[in-house]
């Protein structure tokens, strides 16, 4: 058994964490909860998965399937979703969701698993001492004797974190990330539009999709809109009430909507969705340092979705397994 630290408690670390149970496994979070980009926001009643929305029928993450069915940790429903709302082209779609928003997913298979936490644990400095052991420092505290450290967080980051022990000169093309962000609607009525998820609503909304779907406890019409990486790249640093002002007015306008809104929040999530994933670039499935004991993993490894997230938490356990026989 050995001693493994994952940094990262979202769907690729969880992912090591549920198959390295024969480990003593310590996961270490800078939030308060488990998830990360898979996030439901509670605001007074009114409820959003602001980060990611679903989980596609058709990906191919065995396991990620497996698991869900075994902690009956989602449902899928079918909706009318536009396809590119505005070329007018419209479906019918199965979708995964959580049971009880997105984030259910994350915070029961954490729940469920045998894990040390850390919650509210950032960490911002790895070394490694003369037994070959590492330790990791958070602000206040240090966490002594691992053998391996996991890092799974968005790339940059973790290139951070590990600068002085992983040799980063050879990755010559990087991966990279589309930020993007995010506008939550609620009114007080109904405002009765049929289609209840889509791409393309406009030249800078990608995405939107109604939250009534997801959670029967809503009272009020709740929307999440996501801006497009254009227009958040465009607009990267525009102040939070002009942000949301904008997004109201193209929705509103769209859907004709006289209603009285409610609440307006937004998000800005800078490392949102792979835009190159490292694979791609090097057909690698995880990066390391020289002496294999320091991995970086997380889903811009393989792709942009939370199935890819747990892809890469998977690949990167069987080599883990190996090395720690
Ligand atoms: C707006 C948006 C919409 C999306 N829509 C979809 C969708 O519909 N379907 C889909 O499949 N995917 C979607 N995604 C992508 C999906 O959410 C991600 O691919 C997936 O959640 C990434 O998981 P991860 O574990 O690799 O990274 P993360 O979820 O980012 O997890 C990293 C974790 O590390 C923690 N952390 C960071 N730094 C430190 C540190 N120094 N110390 C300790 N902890 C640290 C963070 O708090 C976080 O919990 C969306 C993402 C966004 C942002």
């Amino acid at each position: 058994m050995k001693n493994i630290a994952i940094i990262g408690a979202g769907m690729t670390g969880l992912s090591l964490a549920y198959n390295l149970q024969e480990h003593n496994i310590s996961i270490f979070d800078k939030s308060w909860r488990p998830g990360g980009r898979v996030s439901t926001r509670k605001h007074d009643n009114y409820l959003f998965d602001h980060g990611a929305h679903y989980l596609s029928t058709n990906h191919s993450v065995n396991q990620l399937n497996e698991v869900i069915t075994k902690y009956n940790l989602g449902q899928i429903i079918d909706i009318d979703f536009a396809t590119d709302y505005l070329k007018n082209k419209k479906t019918r779609k199965k979708i995964i969701i959580g049971q009880n928003g997105m984030n259910s997913i994350p915070k029961s298979i954490f729940d469920n698993i045998k894990v040390n936490s850390y919650l509210n644990s950032k960490i911002i400095k790895i070394s490694k001492n003369s037994n070959d052991l590492f330790s990791l420092f958070s602000e206040n505290e240090v966490f002594k004797d691992f053998d391996y450290v996991l890092i799974c967080i968005p790339y940059l980051q973790s290139k951070e974190l590990s600068k002085d022990l992983i040799d980063f000169t050879k990755i010559v093309n990087e991966p990279t990330y589309d930020p993007i962000h995010t506008v939550m609607l609620s009114y007080k009525d109904n405002n009765n539009i049929n289609v209840k998820a889509g791409l393309n609503l406009h030249k800078d909304i990608s995405f939107f999709m109604n939250q009534n779907i997801k959670f029967n406890e809503l009272s009020h019409d709740c929307w999440v809109l996501n801006m497009s990486s254009e227009y958040t790249n465009n607009n990267i640093n525009i102040n939070k009430s002009d942000l949301e002002k904008y997004a109201r007015s193209i929705f509103e306008k769209t859907f004709g909507i006289k209603n009285e809104i409610r609440l307006i929040k937004s998000h800005r999530w800078l490392y949102a969705q792979t835009k190159v994933s490292y694979n791609s670039i090097s057909k690698k499935n995880w990066i390391n340092s020289k002496d294999n004991k320091i991995f970086l993993s997380g889903d811009w490894i393989l792709g942009k979705s939370l199935s890819d997230a747990w892809n890469a938490g998977e690949k990167l356990s069987h080599y883990i397994k190996i090395l720690s026989i």
